[in-house]
């Protein structure tokens, strides 16, 4: 944790598709932040990247981007991608991924949890306590080699996985750290699941081993390994069981979609991607291009992300304010939701990004000091 501070420094993409559509509404709340909060002061720099910049200048993400945001406090980034821009081996161009390997963001975090009154597909009673944290690893595993797949001779193609151990361990303590936080919040004991495929693979049994080497050095909380396939179920089957759930890259991308659809929709899955001295705050769902300019995205996994950022930046920099506010932002959309007065179209209601993000808006800017006294 860092010296105390409340002043950041916020470098922004705003992506492609519905990016800007999304991004536009949730930089208004942070700017909110400032005036609700006291001390808070955080200043955004929007930079150029994305499939459509990559178009337009055959740059996908700017080395003055990239120094930019590699000197901001916190990255916040809106999707990004465009299904039809491509580069020449038929691959999207990708910037988002290049800032996990670029910036060593190996620590994907998604929250899976059951907001009231969202659309979860489970009818079980019990998906109500559905809350559990799925860590991603992100600069690794299937994607080490993202840029050396082969296609020999039209006849079979190959491509490489890469475990090691310096990244695992920092994965699992990370994860294991997490699982401590979360459980000294909820006042009950903390468990972290490693999903592998230890039975059929010697990386996987590599990454197990690791795991279970780590586990020794956080004896107050529980731990125990489960296969990928099975875990698929059981994140349908019996969601609420699970606290802290660390994998492979790949496993993970596929996974967080599987638990954004626990949620009752992608628009409500937000995500954190974080290294050892940076960290990029985005949604989990891509750009929607089927969906883009009509202004009926669902902005609150966009919102959600940044108040993500405002927590982890309260944390690094001791900053309880910063906590707060992050935890206020959670709390506006967890009301906005249960009020049923934010329902977007994926959530089978009617409202457009717009006015479900000033649903958030007005109830964000009656929390913290300020916000109080004017409630009051
Ligand atoms: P997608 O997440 O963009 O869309 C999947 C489905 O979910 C679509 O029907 C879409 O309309 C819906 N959806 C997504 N976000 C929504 C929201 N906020 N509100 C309402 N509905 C929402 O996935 P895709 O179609 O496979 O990919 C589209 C583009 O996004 C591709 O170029 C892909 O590479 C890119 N992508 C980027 C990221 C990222 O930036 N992290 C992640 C995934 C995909």
């Amino acid at each position: 944790m860092g010296n105390q501070s409340n002043s950041f420094k916020i470098a922004v993409f705003e992506g492609d598709g519905i990016g800007p559509e999304i991004m536009a509404p949730t930089l208004e709340i942070l700017k909110s932040a400032s005036a609700n909060y006291d001390g808070i002061s955080l200043d955004f720099e929007i930079l150029p990247a994305g499939a459509g910049h990559y178009r337009d200048t055959g740059s996908a993400l700017p080395k003055e981007s990239m120094d930019r945001a590699r000197a901001s406090d916190a990255i916040l980034l809106s999707a990004i991608g465009l299904p039809d821009v491509r580069y020449e081996d038929g691959t999207e161009i990708r910037p988002q991924v290049d800032l996990r390997f670029e910036l060593g963001l190996y620590a994907g975090v998604r929250p899976v949890k059951v907001f009231p009154g969202a659309n979860c597909p489970l009818s079980d009673p019990r998906a109500k306590d559905i809350d559990f944290v799925l860590v991603r690893e992100s600069t690794e595993g299937l994607f080490a080699y993202m840029h050396d797949g082969k296609v020999v001779d039209d006849q079979y193609a190959t491509e490489t996985l890469k475990i090691t151990r310096d990244t695992s361990e920092k994965l699992f303590d990370f994860s294991f750290s997490l699982a401590r936080q979360r459980a000294a919040e909820k006042g009950r004991p903390g468990k972290v699941t490693c999903v592998d495929k230890a039975n059929i693979f010697r990386s996987f049994w590599f990454f197990r081993s690791i795991f279970e080497e780590r586990a020794k050095l956080f004896p107050d909380v529980a731990s125990d390994a489960a296969y990928v396939d099975a875990m698929a179920m059981w994140m349908v089957q019996r969601p609420w069981d699970f606290d802290v759930l660390v994998t492979e890259n790949m496993f993970g991308d596929i996974l967080s979609d599987l638990g954004a659809g626990v949620m009752g929709s992608l628009g409500l899955a937000p995500s954190a991607d974080i290294g050892d001295d940076h960290a990029v705050f985005q949604p989990c769902h891509g750009s929607a291009p089927d969906i883009a300019g009509q202004g009926i995205a669902n902005p609150l996994a966009m919102i959600l992300s940044a108040g993500m950022m405002l927590t982890w930046l309260g944390h690094q920099h001791a900053s309880p304010q910063m906590i707060e506010c992050g935890q206020g932002i959670d709390d506006a959309v967890t009301r906005v939701l249960s009020s049923k007065r934010g329902l977007t179209r994926d959530l089978g209601g009617q409202l457009g990004t717009e006015e479900c993000a000033l649903a958030v808006l007005d109830v964000f800017q009656l929390s913290g000091s300020k916000g109080n006294q004017e409630a009051g």
